[in-house]
């Protein structure tokens, strides 16, 4: 049966190389052979290649040298590498271990006890992609809001001022968007808690797939509090966004348990301008002036858009 994993030979020696490779064939694995390091590690970085088997002793790059080069590099995926030494001493051995090596085997090579330290360096691989990929995971769940599966309020603390400093530096127009959900507490009081976090997630995704794609950005800023991010946008620019995101919400209609439920939502918007030299403006004013906006357009009524420059 072929073996999932690719591994490449690297031995000066044609007649070792074949015998090798003609085993190693056999028990499914998939073998490229190398001449020397600097040919290993040219032909490593246009291919998937997982383990190296090395001899030690090669002209151009030894064995040695390349487990350094190949510790130096990063391939995206760990690459396991066995070495082959005639040498047994205790100081090749050790040397070979400190360059970078995983495992060693002496000339001339037993086949079962190859196969069996290939089992190991598969077995090390699985774990290692499996770790990388459980990593990722964590890593996105840390910033993704489990209700709505947007960004959540960490990655907004984090990104937000990032956004500013960048806009400050650059002399570049931002603006954010803080909108909030019309009366919220009657549809939970009405339909119930699972109902209102139905309708949440619709929401957000309504909103979400109404932004410039990879522009703007929104987390959930709190309970039924969004805050978008529109980089390169002055005021005019960022309430005409935010009257489409308020008409396309008062056209929603959430299906959920038998109901149609249709919210509307009030829009504060705040965009830093460049008129005057704004050093001394935090990100938190921008906050403080979408927020003064949005409280605005409550009380004029909710389901309303209203903007202001700092
Ligand atoms: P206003 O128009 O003034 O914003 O009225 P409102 O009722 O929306 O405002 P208020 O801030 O009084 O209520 C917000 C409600 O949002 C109260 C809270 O129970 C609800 N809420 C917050 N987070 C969640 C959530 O995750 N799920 C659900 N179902 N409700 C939530
Ligand atoms: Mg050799
Ligand atoms: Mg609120
Ligand atoms: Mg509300």
């Amino acid at each position: 049966m072929k073996k999932d994993f690719e591994v490449m030979l690297v031995e000066d020696s044609r007649t070792q190389a074949l015998k090798l490779q003609i085993m190693l064939d056999r028990y499914g694995y998939h073998v490229t052979v190398a001449q020397n390091g600097l040919e290993a590690m040219n032909m490593l970085l246009n291919s998937q290649t997982s383990i190296v088997i090395s001899d030690w002793i090669m002209p151009e790059m030894d064995g040695s040298e390349l487990c350094r080069a190949i510790r130096k590099h990063d391939f995206g995926n760990y690459v396991y590498i066995i070495l082959l030494t005639a040498k047994d001493s205790k100081n090749d051995i050790i040397e070979g271990l400190e360059a970078g090596a995983d495992d060693y085997l002496t000339k001339p090579v037993d086949d079962a006890e190859l196969i069996a330290r290939l089992t190991t360096a598969e077995r090390v691989i699985r774990l290692e992609s499996s770790l990388k990929r459980r990593n990722k995971e964590i890593a996105l769940l840390s910033i993704t809001d489990p209700l709505t599966k947007i960004f959540n309020r960490g990655y907004l603390n984090d990104n937000l001022p990032k956004a500013f400093k960048r806009a400050v530096r650059y002399h570049q127009k931002l603006s954010i968007i803080i909108c909030d959900i019309d009366y919220f507490k009657r549809v939970n009081d009405k339909y119930g808690h699972q109902t209102g976090d139905m309708v949440l997630i619709s929401f957000a995704k309504k909103l979400n797939d109404a932004l410039r794609k990879d522009i703007d950005w929104m987390a959930r800023y709190g309970g039924e509090e969004f805050l978008i991010v529109l980089p390169e946008t002055d005021l005019n620019g960022a309430t005409i966004a935010a009257e489409r995101f308020r008409s396309k919400i008062s056209q929603l209609i959430t299906h959920a348990e038998g109901n149609d439920i249709q919210v509307t939502a009030s829009f504060g918007i705040a965009t830093i301008t460049y008129e005057d030299d704004k050093s001394h403006i935090t990100t938190d004013d921008l906050i403080k002036a979408a927020d003064r906006c949005l409280y605005q357009a409550k009380d004029r009524g909710r389901n309303k858009c209203i903007g202001t420059s700092i």
